[in-house]
């Protein structure tokens, strides 16, 4: 019998159509799929299409899509042999960050897709994007929650968008790809995450933490910036975690007075800060440079060479599942499915 995949389309790009205020989610997915694969469709596994409700621009996602993803998962995971999820590209790479925390090794293949340009227009990348997801979802096990994108296989939580105007939109800038989708297809097995013990459990629906919307903030380093904005981090009770965007291998400012004031304010007040650079490649190094080396003295934690998108989904992933202050600091470092290089 031919393998079976669910696919779960959230919005996005890939099946959009234009309207008077521009490119936006309709419905109608499966029909429109397979007028667009036409003679390919007998080379690949059938399909189901399971539109969510609402669909959106990606631009919309919250920490709750991720959750309501895993319950939808979970639901048809006994179901189905392999699961594509379509989504725009905008916020993809936080979703594949924050699925790959929450799921973790799976047994079966959760590969997510969408497109820079919609399906069926003109010089669409929907068709190859989809029909390589097609051809991967059950054929080989691929154990990374993982993106699928021009001809290229990537692990999910260490993907950004690198392009709002290339097909080649998403890049891992600090990891090998887990696959090449050519003429002949290559898959990396061994760079994948160890199969896990037994097949994932019933208790799927367990890993569909409930996120604390606003417990995660993002502070951008410039060489100047109202001070206005550390003391509205500081006053919001809601916020627990930090992400500092800083300089080259994780440097700071160390001689302004308002910005160390407004760090030690911070930990004092037991909010995590994880300093990440904002260099595109490479990662931090606390302490290789004397204006950085103030924050280890600090507990800052090193983001490492994780994503943005990474660190900030693994705080939301530590918080939900209920970590405080003190034992996130003590998690931080452990590499839950390979976000980091060691
Ligand atoms: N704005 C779209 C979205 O993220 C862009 C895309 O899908 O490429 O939903």
């Amino acid at each position: 019998m031919k393998s079976q995949v669910l696919i779960l389309y959230t919005g996005g790009t890939i099946g959009m159509v234009q309207t008077d205020q521009g490119l936006a989610p309709a419905s109608g997915l499966q029909e429109r799929i397979e007028m667009a694969m036409g003679a390919s469709l007998p080379d690949l596994p059938s399909f189901e299409v399971l539109e969510l409700s609402p669909l959106i621009d990606s631009a919309n996602i919250t920490p709750s899509s991720w959750t309501k993803l895993v319950t939808t998962l979970a639901t048809h995971w006994q179901d189905y042999d392999g699961f594509i999820i379509l989504h725009g590209t905008d916020t993809m790479a936080y979703t594949t960050s924050a699925l790959s925390f929450m799921l973790g090794a799976c047994d079966k293949n959760v590969l997510v897709t969408g497109s820079q340009i919609p399906l069926g227009m003109n010089r669409s990348d929907a068709t190859s994007n989809l029909q390589a997801a097609l051809s991967l979802a059950c054929s080989h096990p691929i154990t990374d929650v993982s993106l699928v994108f021009d001809g290229k296989l990537m692990r999910g939580n260490r993907v950004q968008k690198v392009s709002s105007g290339r097909f080649k939109a998403f890049a891992t800038p600090n990891d090998e790809l887990l696959g090449e989708i050519a003429i002949d297809m290559q898959l990396h097995s061994k760079r994948m995450l160890d199969k896990p013990q037994e097949a994932n459990p019933q208790s799927l629906s367990e890993r569909a933490l409930t996120f604390k919307e606003g417990a995660v903030a993002v502070l951008t380093l410039h060489p100047s910036q109202p001070i206005s904005m550390y003391q509205s981090l500081l006053d919001d009770e809601n916020c627990q975690a930090i992400v500092l965007m800083t300089y080259g291998a994780g440097n700071v400012p160390d001689q302004n007075s308002a910005f160390l004031g407004f760090l030690s304010e911070t930990l004092l007040r037991k909010k995590v800060v994880v300093n990440l650079t904002q260099c595109l490649h490479g990662g931090v190094s606390q302490g290789a440079y004397a204006a950085g080396s103030i924050l280890s003295t600090m507990k800052v934690l090193s983001g490492h060479d994780m994503t943005l998108e990474a660190a900030f989904c693994k705080l939301h992933f530590l918080l939900a599942q209920g970590n405080d202050y003190q034992a996130i600091l003590e998690k931080w470092d452990t590499n839950l499915c390979n976000e980091f290089s060691v």
